[in-house]
């Protein structure tokens, strides 16, 4: 199986890592399940984040006893150094754990440094004295900010959304990352259900040896498709390039990633899936999409009050209300 390391924390991780953020929605012993069944098959890295609810209680629960056997890393979004405690110390419960290997800011809308007003850095690093962290990461879907925390050589890793529909610039950071010594995190491989080859997803960031992906996964058949990569690593073929070059050019421009940052929404719009309902009809299984409760999710979008509050939150700089009335004009049209 291949392995990464990740920059200079010298962690070296398989290359299939375990996104825990789906693990939320399926009921505790399947979580169980799943986690070990892909530690006892050669994962040893997995990602959570204090935001995604219980998960990281899933995780504690499952790994508890083989606490030196993989690698954890999680997520505080908090604002202030007060709040940052809160967050470690509730992580740290949760996981069943006396450490956390990487430790992340969790997207957040500026660089955190030391001495900075936020406190936030020099929390980290009085963490990192005392022993309850061992590196220090940053998760960002902000270019500048991604740019900034590189440049900085402030943290041990950036975790970043990375597929084959990356851009030159989202190649730019992998590349900085790996002058730096930094390692790489990619969030989003299969770009929030957009990308549903995972053979090519993985062929594509396989090319990539500092990059270490973490899929997000909640049912067994998704975990078994991956452990099957383990195996037999699938490399690009000349049929996958193409693929991905005719998945770039139709989903060119200004597209939703459904990371759902702008939410939530005042009168209740589920934006992150709305705003791309249009991409979703054509690239994933319509039934779901079609349901009854789906009609209703996107009728919602009539309430839309034009605050903007979401277009001021989205990372990538798109017009959502705008976005919202285009895709629920096609979805009427579709049905
Ligand atoms: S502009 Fe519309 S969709 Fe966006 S937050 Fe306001 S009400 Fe919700
Ligand atoms: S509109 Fe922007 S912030 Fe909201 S889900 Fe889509 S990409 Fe994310």
């Amino acid at each position: 199986m291949d392995n990464v390391t990740l920059g200079k924390t010298g962690l070296v991780v398989s290359k299939n890592g375990f996104g825990a953020l789906p693990i939320q929605r399926i009921t505790k012993k399947d979580a169980v399940y799943l986690l070990q069944k892909a530690f006892y098959n050669g994962i040893n890295y997995f990602d959570t984040a204090r935001w995604y609810s219980d998960s990281e209680e899933k995780l504690g629960a499952a790994f508890c006893y083989i606490r030196d056997k993989i690698t954890i890393s999680t997520k505080t979004g908090a604002q202030t150094a007060e709040d940052f405690w809160k967050d470690l110390n509730q992580s740290l419960e949760n996981l069943q754990t006396d450490y956390i290997d990487i430790y992340q800011f969790h997207n957040p809308a500026f660089c955190p440094k030391p001495g900075d007003e936020s406190g936030l850095y020099d929390a980290m690093l009085e963490a990192k004295k005392q022993g309850k962290i061992r590196f220090i990461g940053i998760t960002n879907h902000r270019l500048s900010v991604a740019k900034e925390a590189i440049e900085s050589n402030l943290y041990d890793t950036l975790q970043f959304p990375f597929s084959y529909l990356a851009s030159d610039a989202d190649i730019e950071l992998v590349k900085a990352c790996k002058k730096n010594n930094m390692g790489f995190i990619a969030m989003k491989a299969l770009s929030g259900g957009l990308i549903t080859d995972s053979a090519t997803a993985y062929a594509y960031l396989a090319q990539f040896d500092n990059v270490a992906p973490i899929w997000g996964m909640q049912r067994e058949s998704e975990l078994d498709e991956f452990l099957s990569y383990n195996d037999t690593p699938p490399v690009l073929t000349e049929d996958m390039k193409k693929k991905i070059e005719h998945d770039r050019k139709e989903l060119a421009g200004d597209f939703c990633r459904g990371c759902g940052y702008c939410m939530p929404c005042p009168v209740g719009i589920e934006i992150n899936n709305c705003a791309r309902m249009s991409l979703l009809l054509r690239r994933a299984p319509q039934e779901m999409n079609l349901s009854k409760e789906w009609q209703e999710k996107m009728r919602k979008i009539e309430d839309c009050l034009h605050c903007n509050q979401c277009m001021s939150k989205c990372p990538y700089g798109l017009n959502t209300p705008e976005l919202l009335k285009k895709n629920y004009e096609d979805y009427k049209t579709f049905l």
